[in-house]
């Protein structure tokens, strides 16, 4: 199911539970199924789907309340914030936020996922949204692996406007990252997005190889890109990122598309990690950032 179908349906879920004329325990319960039902068909991982039910229940438990409760909006209420705590891995904690360059000093961001997700466009949007916030960006290609990985990186960064640093001779990744991070440090920029290889020879050497470029150029913040589309296998990929990456963000891609978005629900609360940005198509300004309830909102429609 697609994540406007997602949306849809729970929304039809809500509406019946206004329209019934009584809302007691078995109008919530056949509520709460129906939306249960269509975030599993949107592969979010089962015992999220059992949490979020069992919170709600709790949040509108009807022996607490008094008879002047309105317990649609309760409902309503209830069902708008564990959605957002579903995408959300810190709203219930102390609300810190992820990482947030600043200004008055280099910041080093670097990117890893698989080939594929979207890494190297999202490197580019990301570059040129804070470069319209007045940062001075630099973007690094560091994949060594695939031919012509600079060379789109180039023609990225070329479009955008976004000076760039790589290499066509150099074969070792880490070495061309720490270079190309060493230039624009030492030109005072305010922003290095240094972009990895998305695959290799061997899964393991991908991890080896961005543990080893995470050591030399040390960023302040690691962002996994991930594939909206992809389903349950978001949560497995995700994990094995974490594991070497251990990544501080997410910049989920393709929200334009035919997402399911729910694999990608699963992937946040599997890592506990939270989106900070979305894709939301091919072209250089198809990003935005990420907030919960804006999501959840427009989820809901
Ligand atoms: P990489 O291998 O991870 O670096 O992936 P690329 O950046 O080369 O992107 C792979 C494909 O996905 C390209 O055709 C991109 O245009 C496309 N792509 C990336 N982000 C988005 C997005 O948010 N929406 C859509 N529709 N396509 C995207």
């Amino acid at each position: 199911m697609v994540l406007a179908d997602l949306g849809r349906r729970i929304n039809s879920a809500m509406s019946e539970l206004t329209r019934s004329n009584v809302v007691d325990e078995k109008a919530i319960d056949n509520m709460l199924k129906e939306i249960c039902t269509a975030l599993l068909e949107s592969d979010v991982n089962v015992k999220l789907v059992a949490t979020l039910r069992n919170n709600i229940k709790k949040k509108i438990n009807f022996k607490d309340q008094g008879p002047n409760v309105n317990r649609r909006r309760l409902a309503q209420k209830a069902i708008f914030d564990e959605l957002c705590a579903l995408v959300d891995p810190h709203i219930n904690e102390k609300g810190e936020g992820a990482f947030k360059p600043r200004k008055d000093r280099s910041n080093v961001i670097m990117f890893v996922g698989l080939q594929g997700a979207g890494k190297t466009t999202s490197c580019t949007k990301l570059a040129l949204w804070y470069q319209r916030r007045g940062f001075k960006v630099g973007l690094v290609c560091a994949d060594t692996f695939r031919a012509g990985a600079f060379d789109q990186l180039k023609q990225n960064a070329t479009k955008a406007k976004i000076p760039y640093y790589g290499s066509y001779t150099e074969t070792d990744p880490v070495v061309v990252a720490a270079e190309g991070v060493a230039r624009f440090k030492q030109e005072k920029f305010n922003l290095i997005i240094v972009d990895t290889s998305g695959r290799h020879r061997q899964e393991s050497e991908l991890f080896a190889e961005m543990v080893q470029i995470s050591e030399a150029v040390k960023p302040d913040q690691t962002i996994m890109v991930l594939d909206a589309s992809i389903g349950q296998a978001a949560e497995s990929q995700s994990k094995a990122f974490k594991e070497s990456s251990n990544f501080g963000a997410i910049i989920l891609t393709k929200m334009d598309g035919h997402a399911k978005g729910g694999g990608a629900i699963s992937a946040v609360a599997a890592t506990n990690t939270p989106i900070v940005f979305i894709g939301t198509g091919e072209h250089i300004h198809d990003i935005e950032p990420f907030t919960p309830d804006q999501f959840v909102s427009k989820l809901l429609g």
